[in-house]
């Protein structure tokens, strides 16, 4: 079922925002035009309040979002909407003339908006900047916030620094944003990032894949299907957190295997080595096949096995699971042996191999799904993302679960 908390939430802060302003722009005897203005830019200010609060990682706001992945879509798209309302907002502001001299009021309100311009669009367009740097540019959004919402306090029409419903609403909002923004640049990695253990094994099961173990100090609870975000202490080794499933282990230890896509991931497959420190944040993702129906269809693109993975090592499944694992050429198709074993000793589990060097690209055209099945779906966003649509599209109500390996 989908959650539809976080839906709720955005259009919760959105209705109370509009409202509130809407009602003491009025009762301030504002010009429509004016209204609207002001209305604007406090829808503005609410998109940052949201995005703060989802920049957070909160286990919960990933559940209400169905998962972070999709948490980072809902805030791309808050982002593009501040944005835009804050050009409304200006567009506005000329249209009423309000902008003729250039006072301490205007040049905060430019200032943010300059800035504000400037980062977002660098994290929307610079696909090509480093992934660790493109984060980065996030860290300055709080100085775009805190011009607006000084340009805010100073400017408004409405007075603000009332004891009135919008301003403490603004109070709280535009607090809680400016706290969970530094919360994130500053204690989020001290405080989530902190579960410790070492590398102890290291496996190279093909040129491009690692897989390595992680013995943890601390026993670590995650449910088979979850992923981890991981920061490496070896020199030589980029020291940023990567996220990861998990493709096996008890909680004691746990295994990662790792496909080369970069530099982080490139380094680690050339030289880590056992003895290497890592710290770890999690567990997060809702890939819980212990929560799905009797009947599973799980469907794996590459190094997308790896969920599936952490569960078949550790069940004897008492679901009826069907396995579509496809991979490019035998050196991808890294878990193949294992899972042809793993199906002749497990009546309840098949699985079906699609190396797409030798065979048509995997697909579930005239394929009949059994009713009362959950589907499980892990790959590359493209190929994940096709399915998701296609089993939408054919089987109304289908119960899917699907992880993209994309954050971005
Ligand atoms: C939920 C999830 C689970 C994943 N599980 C696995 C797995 O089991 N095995 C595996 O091989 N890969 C997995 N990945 C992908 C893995 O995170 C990236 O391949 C790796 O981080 C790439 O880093 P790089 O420096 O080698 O490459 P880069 O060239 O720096 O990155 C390639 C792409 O990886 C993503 N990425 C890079 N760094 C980060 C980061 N710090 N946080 C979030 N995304 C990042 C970005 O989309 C980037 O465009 C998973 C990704 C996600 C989101």
């Amino acid at each position: 079922m989908k959650n539809r908390k976080g839906l709720l939430l955005i259009s919760i802060t959105t209705i109370i925002t509009f409202l509130l302003w809407f009602f003491a722009g009025r009762a301030q005897g504002l010009v429509p035009l004016e209204r609207v203005r002001h209305i604007v830019a406090g829808l503005a200010l609410n998109c940052f309040f949201l995005n703060f609060l989802l920049s957070t990682r909160n286990k919960t706001l990933e559940k209400w979002f169905n998962g972070l992945d999709k948490l980072y879509v809902h805030h791309k798209y808050i982002a593009i909407s501040a944005i835009a309302l804050l050009f409304v907002h200006a567009l506005l502001g000329d249209m009423l003339k309000t902008s003729e001299a250039v006072t301490i009021k205007t040049a905060t309100g430019g200032l943010a908006m300059f800035l504000l311009v400037v980062l977002v669009g660098l994290t929307l367009f610079a696909k090509k900047l480093p992934y660790e740097k493109w984060k980065s540019t996030h860290k300055f959004m709080i100085i775009p916030y805190g011009f607006g919402l000084f340009h805010a306090y100073i400017s408004s029409h409405i007075p603000l620094l009332t004891f009135s419903a919008l301003g403490i609403w603004v109070g709280l909002t535009g607090l809680a944003g400016i706290l969970l923004a530094v919360y994130s640049i500053f204690f989020h990695e001290k405080s989530q990032l902190n579960k410790k253990g070492t590398v102890s094994q290291v496996k190279r099961l093909s040129p491009n894949t690692l897989e390595w173990e992680i013995t943890l100090e601390e026993p670590f609870q995650f449910s088979k299907g979850q992923f981890i975000f991981i920061k490496v202490f070896q020199p030589g080794i980029e020291d940023g957190a990567h996220p990861f499933s998990i493709s096996g282990g008890d909680g004691n230890k746990i295994l990662l295997t790792t496909k080369v896509s970069g530099d982080f991931t490139k380094q680690l497959h050339d030289s880590l080595v056992p003895e290497s420190k890592v710290l770890i944040e999690g567990p997060y993702g809702l890939m819980d096949f212990s929560q799905g129906k009797k009947k599973q269809l799980w469907i794996a693109g590459g190094i997308g096995i790896t969920p599936f993975m952490a569960y078949l090592r550790e069940n004897q499944p008492d679901q009826k699971i069907t396995l579509y694992y496809s991979f490019n050429g035998s050196e991808s198709g890294i878990y193949k042996d294992w899972l042809s074993n793993y199906q002749e000793k497990n009546k309840q589990f098949s699985v079906h191999f699609v190396d797409t060097t030798s065979m048509p690209r995997l697909s579930f055209e005239g394929y009949t799904l059994e009713e009362d099945t959950s589907i499980f779906l892990c790959g590359p966003e493209k190929m994940t993302k096709s399915f998701v649509n296609y089993f939408q599209k054919n089987y109304k109500d289908t119960d899917i679960t699907y992880e993209a390996f994309k954050l971005r």
